[in-house]
């Protein structure tokens, strides 16, 4: 078969299968109104959950190191490319986690394969919750140890499954906020397993990092865990606005990545104006306590407005939404008559959540006005008439 036939002939197959995704294009920047492919929406599908992202301090600071300092890190941080910007904001990261230290990513992505794989091998086994992220599930499949899938949330087969385990070192790796639940993993359970078990913890705070707890610092400093947790990943391109991630921990953590993480050492670092933006976007983030009120105000405000219209929500009231459909096809029907009557709230399908759970991810944010709320929920009421 040509490699074109192949090409196209997987493309019909996801196409009938309900699955094939495009991109849509969204003109100017990043708020709480958009435009998407020409039509001017309200945005429920954004992890910018601050309102961050297009801040002006970002871009002034932004602008002043790319003026001073370049738009380009010119190598991988192993080379030549480790720059002061990159170990300030390091030294602000472990701070803000309560840590000894923390090393960049370029992306969480890159941070989740590459502690994993570092982390584990042959002969060592991953306790992974069923929803964890991609990212996660790759980075067990990289590391090459046994992996073992608990169910989600579910502390008591957690507890089976590590106490039928041989291996040589155990990891237990968990989301905190589940990126397409919003449920929060109960990490006091899985810290108290980790340690009558020997095993490490690692914590994806993706989606609890500027959003949870006191600064912002994320669910295990909200739960006093902080000393109890191996290995805190965050990431900078959510709700602090910019891009990039982190991997806060012990010194000796940290020494063994930058040994050994693959995605770490044969990568260019990240350039000097995000990482001065996301300086920036942290101290805004530690400070922003008004804007978590009005976040879990927005979400309170919007899973109500839902359930009185009959709508049923998974999750535990965090600011992640989701409506499960169940069909593929329904949903982007379902999405696509939203974006017909102005709100923007994409739909999300397998493999990047279960089989027959796609579902419409709302997410709010902490600058969504009360007006922006009530008018997404008027559009609900028709969609769903
Ligand atoms: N972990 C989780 C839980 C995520 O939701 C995401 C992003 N969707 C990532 C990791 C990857 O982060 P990044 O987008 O920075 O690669």
């Amino acid at each position: 078969m040509p490699a074109d036939d192949l090409i196209i002939a997987e493309l019909e197959r996801l196409e009938r299968a309900g699955l094939r995704r495009r991109l849509r294009r969204v003109d100017g920047a990043q708020d709480t109104w958009v435009t998407v492919d020409g039509k001017r929406a309200l945005c429920l599908s954004s992890n910018n959950y601050l309102g961050l992202a297009n801040h002006p301090a970002l871009a002034e600071a932004a602008e002043a190191a790319g003026r001073e300092l370049g738009y380009g890190s010119a190598a991988s941080r192993l080379i030549s490319g480790s720059m002061q910007i990159h170990h300030d904001l390091e030294a602000a990261l472990a701070d803000f986690k309560g840590t000894e230290a923390a090393i960049l990513f370029s992306t969480g992505y890159h941070a989740n394969i590459g502690v994993i794989s570092s982390l584990m091998a042959q002969d060592d086994e991953v306790f992974s919750d069923e929803l964890n992220h991609a990212s996660i599930i790759d980075g067990c499949r990289l590391s090459r140890a046994r992996v073992t899938v608990y169910p989600h949330c579910d502390t008591a087969a957690l507890e089976e499954r590590l106490a039928a385990s041989r291996a040589r070192h155990r990891l237990i790796v968990t989301d905190s906020v589940f990126s397409m639940d919003g449920t929060t993993a109960p990490l006091r359970s899985i810290c108290d397993l980790a340690e009558r078990y020997g095993a490490m913890v690692m914590v994806d705070e993706a989606h609890g990092t500027g959003v949870v707890g006191p600064q912002g610092r994320g669910v295990v400093a909200d739960q006093g865990l902080t000393g109890r947790v191996t290995i805190q990943m965050g990431t900078l391109g959510k709700a602090l606005g910019t891009f990039g991630a982190f991997v806060a921990g012990s010194r000796s953590l940290i020494d063994l990545l930058v040994n050994k993480a693959r995605s770490l050492i044969f990568t260019t670092a990240l350039p000097p104006s995000i990482t001065a933006a996301a300086l920036t976007a942290l101290a805004l983030a530690r400070d922003a306590d008004e804007r978590r009120v009005r976040l879990a105000e927005n979400a309170a405000k919007m899973a109500s407005g839902l359930a009185a219209l009959g709508v049923k929500l998974r999750g535990e009231g965090s600011h992640i939404l989701p409506i499960v459909v169940g069909d593929s096809r329904r949903t982007m029907q379902l999405s696509e008559a939203l974006l017909e009557q102005g709100v923007f709230a994409h739909g999300i399908r397998p493999p990047t959540v279960p089989e027959g759970t796609s579902r419409i991810r709302v997410t709010v944010m902490a600058t969504h006005t009360p007006e922006d709320i009530e008018y997404a929920l008027e559009a609900f009421r028709t969609v769903m008439a």
